[in-house]
């Protein structure tokens, strides 16, 4: 499709073109049924059933081993910053965090509001993941939690610290199925929906489930794990249309050849973008240490201030969407999540090789 745009948006973020179209295809009639998936009940059988293929789907893919359960739950990932700390946090224990970036310091900040905290490791610059080989954890943590991928300054672990029995818990809400990982490492993962997985409106947990044993009772039915995994995540009516729009959006994955594949492709796209940066002799900056770099976010700079103006505008004129760094960072960042046609990199590799040639 011509008039689709090169759509570098950090979320929500670009979706597949099949998924669209076959969610327009289904729009007014969804399986034969004369109605949309929107008008039906989330206890009828084809939603029943929909909500079951899609914790299917997610298991085959992420390899989900037996012991987690798969929850589809509302208020985003900022919302699990609270749930986390209010459910898991007790009384006499700390949690711990590692902070690089961003979005794990609004996680610590919600953490404080419920009980004690502790900073296990953060760098003085946001530019790289810190030593995790050597991180000390008390006896006393209720858990440690990671961002797997910083969205804004786009730093990604490569590697996830060992934690032996203190729960890994990391939010993967920017990277979610960028590429295989080892859900055995953690004690719980999750996700907003709209950079990787679909649209806003739903939140991806995946949990352990003997995490669950000591959840005080005092916390209120809705901020319950326990509760959405009784209910299979039909406690109360769910978002029907993002679970739908992630069902599709796995299914394309798996199309595409799972996670392997999918992060052979995300290696390729980033690749042609940081190789412009790093051949253009100091014209573009990267900011993250190279071993670093995310697969899914890429924050660069422009030698002065003038000239990252130019950039946005005119990469803006020639059809590109998204590129301007967030607010707090300024400068420039392409997200680059899987629903990103390798055609869009290609043609955003070839855009910053003309800027530069035009203004180097
Ligand atoms: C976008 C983002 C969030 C916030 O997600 P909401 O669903 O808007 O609450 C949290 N963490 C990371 C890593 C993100 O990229």
């Amino acid at each position: 499709m011509s008039n689709r745009a090169y759509n570098f948006n950090a979320g929500p973020a670009a979706l597949p073109l099949e998924v669209l179209q076959k969610a327009q295809e289904e729009l007014v009639d969804y399986q034969g049924i004369g109605m949309s998936v929107m008008e039906i009940s989330h206890r009828s059988k084809e939603y029943e059933q929909l909500n079951e293929e899609t914790q299917e789907l997610l298991s085959e893919l992420l390899n989900i081993p037996s012991g987690y359960k798969t929850l589809f739950l509302q208020g985003g990932a900022s919302t699990q910053f609270a749930m986390i700390p209010l459910n898991f946090l007790n009384a006499g224990k700390v949690s711990n965090y590692i902070i690089t970036g961003s979005w794990g310091k609004k996680a610590l900040k919600e953490s404080k509001l419920i009980g004690e905290t502790f900073v296990s490791a953060q760098p003085e610059k946001f530019s790289h993941v810190p030593d995790i080989s050597q991180l000390q954890l008390q006896n006393d943590s209720a858990y440690l939690h990671i961002t797997s991928n910083e969205t804004i300054e786009g730093i990604q672990y490569q590697q996830f610290p060992d934690t032996g029995s203190i729960p890994l818990i990391a939010d993967m809400s920017s990277d979610i199925l960028c590429r295989p990982i080892d859900v055995s490492q953690f004690a719980m993962i999750y996700a907003g929906a709209q950079k990787n997985l679909g649209p806003s409106g739903v939140t991806l947990v995946v949990v352990r489930e003997d995490l669950l044993e000591d959840i005080p009772d005092h916390i209120p039915t809705m901020l319950r794990y326990d509760t959405h995994i009784k209910a299979n995540s039909l406690y109360n009516t769910p978002p029907v249309y993002s679970v739908y729009i992630v069902n599709l959006v796995l299914k394309w994955i798996k199309e595409k050849g799972g996670l392997e594949q999918i992060e052979k492709i995300n290696r390729e796209k980033t690749k042609l973008i940081y190789d412009v940066i790093d051949e253009s002799q100091g014209f573009y900056i990267g900011t993250v240490d190279k071993k670093d770099r995310s697969i899914m976010n890429i924050p660069f700079r422009l030698k002065d201030e003038h000239l990252e103006k130019q950039f946005l505008k005119q990469s803006e004129e020639d059809g590109f969407v998204g590129l301007k760094g967030h607010r707090s960072v300024g400068g420039m960042r392409a997200s680059t999540y899987n629903a990103v046609p390798f055609e869009s990199c290609k043609a955003l590799s070839q855009f910053m090789v003309e800027f530069q040639k035009r203004n180097g």
